[in-house]
């Protein structure tokens, strides 16, 4: 048998595969069994970037050869935010990182337009790996969900979803360039209310709390995040890390927090990604919150999702080495709930992405010619 043809036979066995896992998954309901997963990879990775913060990174076909047969699907993002070269600042040392340097960050937009054209280079086949989403707006600007809606019309066919993009984060908000984000920005309810109307899935990074909150000090954000996520009811909102840091430790219980929001009826819209190795630092750290951790995820399996946040990988050990640390957590988790935080709940709700914002770009492209705003007319009078 020839290449070529051991390739298609491959080929038409994904497709085959992804065509029944996609019709199996959307007809199932959460709270519901789903199937026994057969095709062998570990996961889906819920939060990945392609790039890094100079907008440099894996290319997506060596990106595929990582992945390789242990991972089976992953969202597809770039890092909205660039960090400036400042000369007067570093002078010929060019800073990679964001700790590396005072410079400011700003969004830098190009980069939707980098990870379409990556997603667009790929076959047929194996696109269907992947789920891009559009990440490069700046999340204060009203302007922000027209971006959303533009690079939709520009890319029809290509993105899933929206984020990873942050609110607060240790170190990074106070950074960027303009005005800090916050979580009662009204552009960010603009954002959130068109995620919502296109069936866009948004990964959402918070930080719980301030990096150094002085002892008894109230984590003001918990309420406040609460407030945010019961506003948009019809938008799935992906939680990063738990809003958990680098530094920014779990609140004072920070699980019975979650639970609150997991046994809430009005959010069952939102889930919560364990992704970066640095969230696994705490929910590992000890028998006690590795037990703590698995009994939560157990008792709601359908709300919780694995992601490496890794950031364009070079190795597959390297890329490998967040499922790795959560070994632990893994003896724990009942069967139906490794399954789900693994692989079936990224299906369940990229798939239904997919659906969605291929019938949104259908309904809104075709008559895109007066290429409509979505915020208000500004009174220009
Ligand atoms: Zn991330």
């Amino acid at each position: 048998m020839n290449f070529n043809r051991i390739l298609l036979l491959r080929t038409s066995k994904w497709l085959l595969l992804s065509l029944l896992t996609s019709t199996l998954v959307v007809s199932t309901a959460v709270g519901q069994e789903t199937q026994t997963e057969t095709d062998g990879y570990l996961f889906h990775d819920s939060h990945f970037h392609l790039t890094n913060y100079i907008q440099e990174g894996t290319d997506v076909r060596d990106f595929l050869e990582i992945m390789g047969d242990k991972v089976g699907r992953s969202m597809l993002c770039g890092i909205p935010l660039q960090q400036q070269w400042m000369h007067a600042s570093t002078g010929d040392f060019a800073p990679t990182y964001y700790t590396q340097t005072d410079a400011p960050l700003y969004y830098y937009s190009f980069t939707d337009a980098a990870i379409a054209m990556a997603y667009r280079s790929l076959t047929p086949e194996e696109r269907l790996r992947f789920d891009p989403m559009i990440t490069g707006f700046n999340p204060t600007d009203m302007y922000a969900a027209d971006h959303i809606r533009r690079v939709l019309m520009t890319f029809p066919g290509v993105f899933s979803g929206i984020g990873e993009f942050s609110i607060h984060k240790e170190f990074v908000s106070s950074k960027v360039a303009g005005e800090v984000a916050t979580v009662n920005n009204k552009a960010l309810e603009g954002i959130l209310d068109f995620a919502g109307e296109v069936g866009l899935p948004v990964v959402f990074h918070c930080d719980v709390d301030m990096p150094f909150p002085l002892p008894n000090q109230d984590p003001y954000l918990v309420m406040k995040l609460k407030e945010l996520f019961l506003r948009h009811s019809d938008t799935t909102i992906i939680w990063a890390h738990v809003g958990l840091g680098r530094v920014v430790r779990p609140v004072e219980n920070q699980l019975a927090m979650v639970e609150r929001m997991l046994s809430n009826p009005k959010m069952k819209h939102v889930c919560f990604d364990i992704s970066w190795d640095e969230t696994a630092k705490y929910l590992v750290r000890t028998p006690e919150t590795v037990k703590a951790t698995a009994d939560l995820i157990n008792r709601y399996p359908e709300r919780f999702l694995f992601g490496t946040d890794s950031v364009a990988p070079k190795s597959q050990k390297k890329y490998l080495e967040p499922y790795d640390i959560y070994a632990p957590l893994m003896a724990e988790l009942t069967p139906k709930a490794k399954e789900l935080l693994f692989k079936g709940n990224y299906e369940r709700i990229f798939d239904q992405a997919r659906i969605r914002v291929r019938a949104w770009e259908k309904a809104n492209v075709l008559n895109s010619a007066k290429n409509q705003r979505i915020t208000p007319e500004a009174d220009t009078k």
